[in-house]
């Protein structure tokens, strides 16, 4: 080895400077760095990277190839099956390691085996995207954890994550390899460009994550207990698709939190940060999560398959106005409010009796922040074949959801317009309201709106009828 020979930083859902220990790793060796992302779309199988996220990765990788221009280093591009890229640029830059970010997912970790397999650098594999590392987290037998609550007093036990470690300052950088051109990979949509309320709504990237992670932490921390439940507002952090490209660290909000006052808000929102690392501890020691119900007797659930109805459903079409505003949230801008997201799963689950990896599938190609453990772990949990599930028999009323948590409808006026004009009694339940009101709004069920596509008592029936019976088989 020869002092001049490049090191590679292979980087992956981290695409960030900042509390980055596999850059640091790297850095510190004194050995030229030379930064890479690979656009792989063989090794994840069918959770290759859906068409939100393609649009959300263009712009941080634009921003993180900025980030390191300005330290001047070239951020090497290639596109392919990793493991082919990594082994050839190790061959035609002679680098002696390869340093990267771990992740739960499956595909990721038999990905790690076949690169240290496959080169003859070094390979390191660091804690880029968790607080802990999954395995680290144990029960007092040694086990790994299937319920949230000790899961997360086990994590909060420990007293919380090592501090961030700052951007460094220069990174030596290595001789250029080949790099292909951002603007020739398509991850931005061609025509129709459905991206615009994206465009609108998000500054992807590490300057972009650090700005809004400042505004939440200051004006929506102490407002975060009692505001995060109402979809109108905006009193949740959005920092969930800047967690899931790692443009910011869940250390970094973690140690952030920290310096702003004690509360409520402070205490939920860090406990909101386990559940994501709770989902990924679940994936981690359960990788067919996105695939199969933990709870085998669901695999026996009579599910129906209508496919009318799970395109009404994916189009904010059902009738239910709730849903739809939820789904139509999504497309818009690629994300949607936790509350509605878990009312929207429980209709298609449990009033439509459509299968979770449906809906899964659907978060997966229109979300932002489509995570493959938050995602699955999440479905799994609405549908109460997950871990630490919430009961099947527990079915969100939509009507009733919506007069909790949107009581003077205004979230349904935003993503419904054909519905704003109806009084706030009426908003949530059209189908209820009185001709009169029904006219003097604009609004003509079947016309301007849709009928509800199920009856929510007949479904809700249905769907406990179907419980009942693969709970008598097991
Ligand atoms: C059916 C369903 C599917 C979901 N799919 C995803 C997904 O693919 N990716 C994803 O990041 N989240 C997913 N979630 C979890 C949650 O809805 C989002 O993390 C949250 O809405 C993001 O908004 P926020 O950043 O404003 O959250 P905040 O309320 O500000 O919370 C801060 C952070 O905590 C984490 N968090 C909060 N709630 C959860 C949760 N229930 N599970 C895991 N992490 C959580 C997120 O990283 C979030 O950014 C899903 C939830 C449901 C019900």
């Amino acid at each position: 080895m020869t002092i001049s020979q490049p090191v590679i930083l292979w980087f992956r859902n981290d695409l960030r400077l900042t509390d980055h220990a596999a850059l640091l790793a790297a850095t510190e060796t004194g050995q030229p760095v030379l930064p890479v992302f690979i656009l792989d779309d063989t090794s994840p199988g069918r959770w290759a990277m859906g068409g939100a996220a393609r649009w959300w990765l263009h712009h941080s990788l634009a921003a993180l190839q900025a980030a390191l221009a300005d330290r001047g280093c070239t951020l090497i591009l290639r596109r392919g099956d990793s493991a082919t890229v990594l082994a050839e640029l190790v061959r035609s830059t002679r680098a002696t390691d390869i340093f990267t970010g771990g992740s739960a997912d499956p595909w990721a970790r038999r990905l790690d085996q076949t690169v240290a397999e496959a080169t003859d650098a070094r390979f390191h594999r660091m804690r880029t995207r968790t607080l802990f590392h999954p395995d680290s987290i144990r029960t007092k037998t040694g086990g790994s954890y299937s319920v949230y609550t000790p899961f997360a007093n086990a994590c909060l036990a420990l007293g919380g994550p090592k501090p961030p470690s700052p951007a460094p300052m220069e990174i030596r950088a290595a001789d250029v390899a080949a790099t292909e051109r951002l603007d020739d990979w398509g991850l931005l949509p061609g025509k129709p460009d459905w991206a615009g309320g994206l465009r609108d709504t998000w500054t992807p990237g590490e300057a972009g994550a650090m700005e809004r992670a400042d505004a939440f932490l200051t004006h929506g921390l102490t407002g975060y207990a009692a505001g995060r439940d109402q979809p109108a507002g905006d009193g949740t952090s959005m920092l969930s698709p800047h967690l899931r490209f790692g443009e910011i660290s869940a250390a970094q909000l973690w140690h952030l939190a920290h310096q702003r006052p004690n509360g409520k808000g402070r205490e939920i929102f860090i406990r909101e940060l386990l559940w994501r690392e709770f989902c990924a501890h679940l994936l981690w020691h359960n990788p067919g999560l996105p695939e199969a119900p933990l709870k085998p007797e669901f695999a026996k659930m009579p599910w129906r398959d209508d496919k009318p109805a799970l395109t009404a459903w994916q189009r904010g079409q059902t009738g239910v106005p709730i849903v739809d505003a939820g789904m139509r949230q999504l497309w818009r801008t690629g994300w949607m409010h936790n509350r509605v997201r878990m009312i929207v799963a429980s209709f298609l689950i449990k009033h439509l009796m459509i299968p979770w990896q449906d809906g899964e599938a659907w978060f997966w190609d229109t979300l932002v922040d489509a995570d493959l453990a938050s995602n699955a772990g999440n479905w799994q949990w609405v549908a109460g074949c997950g871990a630490d599930a919430a009961p099947y028999f527990r079915i969100f009323n939509p009507v009733l959801q919506g007069g909790k948590f949107d009581a003077d409808g205004d979230y349904v006026r935003h993503f419904v317009p054909e519905l704003a004009k109806l009084d706030a009694k009426y908003i949530h339940a059209p189908w209820v309201a009185p001709a009169h009101a029904l006219t003097s709004a604009g609004v003509s069920l079947g016309k301007t709106y849709p009928h509800p596509i199920v009856d929510l008592a007949q479904g809700r029936a249905r769907a406990l009828e179907a419980y009942a019976k693969i709970r008598s088989v097991t």
